[in-house]
């Protein structure tokens, strides 16, 4: 790759990220992502053009707020570089296409959704809506998958969704998954399409009881179901993404298809 792309591209990412930390803050709170301009949540002292460069200002800062000194986390320059990364990720993978673009869009949604659904464990409407209109977009204007193939995918991913919360709540008496974990894999199987959305539930569930398993042994206590599903989807859906077809060719060759 021309290192210059890599830099124009990891750069944007991290714009992109910037951005996303401002939808992570303010989407589950019910604000505005476009006014007002940022402001330090604890002194509410406005947050300047050069103290909002991704990455840069969090270091020029030493990670603190310039008025008041109160830590800002590590978590926002840690989304910037992570949208970076995936950035030049999938310009890598996929090139400057329509498949480039859905790829693009839909981990923008994938790194909002797993920090909102950590810290307030929703999946708001807002980000499902605006994940459903742009996908459909991008496949109008693409048309790189059919539209049998995109329904099939989202009605899959909200289906299946909604047998495990039905199963969840006869054999366990709980809610394993949510409302909102069931309009996303919607908005999943719409963007990954048929095939893939089988592979991105499918390794959903090989993270969620790997990542799950290893913190009950790590922390010596039986999980509480405390741990929200919807990172768990995002982890299985770029997986997905990415792999699907090697995932599902595996798969074939396996059971000698
Ligand atoms: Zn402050």
């Amino acid at each position: 790759m021309d290192p210059l792309i890599f830099v124009f591209l990891l750069l944007f990412g991290c714009v992109i990220g910037s951005f996303l930390n401002v939808c992570i803050y303010r989407i589950p709170r019910g604000k505005s992502i476009v006014t007002p301009p940022s402001a330090c949540p604890e002194c509410d002292e406005k947050i300047r053009p050069w103290q909002n460069i991704p990455v840069v200002s969090f270091l020029l800062l030493k990670g603190r707020c310039n008025n008041c000194k109160t830590k800002i986390s590590v978590r926002y320059p840690l989304v910037e570089l992570l949208t970076g990364f995936l950035t030049v990720i999938v310009y890598y993978w996929f090139g400057m296409n329509f498949e480039g673009l859905a790829a693009l869009f839909l981990l923008y949604y994938l790194v909002a959704v797993v920090f909102i659904d950590i810290d307030f464990r929703i999946i708001p409407d807002r980000i499902i809506l605006a994940g459903l209109i742009t996908g459909v977009i991008i496949h109008v204007a693409g048309n790189f998958m059919s539209w049998k193939e995109i329904l099939v995918g989202g009605l899959i991913g909200s289906g299946f969704l909604l047998f495990t919360f039905f199963l969840g709540k006869l054999l366990f008496k709980k809610e394993s998954v949510g409302g909102g974990d069931i309009k996303f894999g919607f908005m999943l199987g719409i963007f990954l399409g048929t095939q893939n959305i089988i592979v991105g539930l499918f390794s959903s569930y090989v993270f969620a009881a790997l990542i799950g398993g290893g913190s009950k042994i790590l922390q010596g206590r039986a999980p509480t179901g405390e741990i929200p599903f919807g990172p768990y989807l995002a982890l299985g859906s770029a997986t997905a993404l990415f792999f699907g077809d090697d995932i599902a060719a595996g798969y074939f060759a396996w059971v000698g298809f």
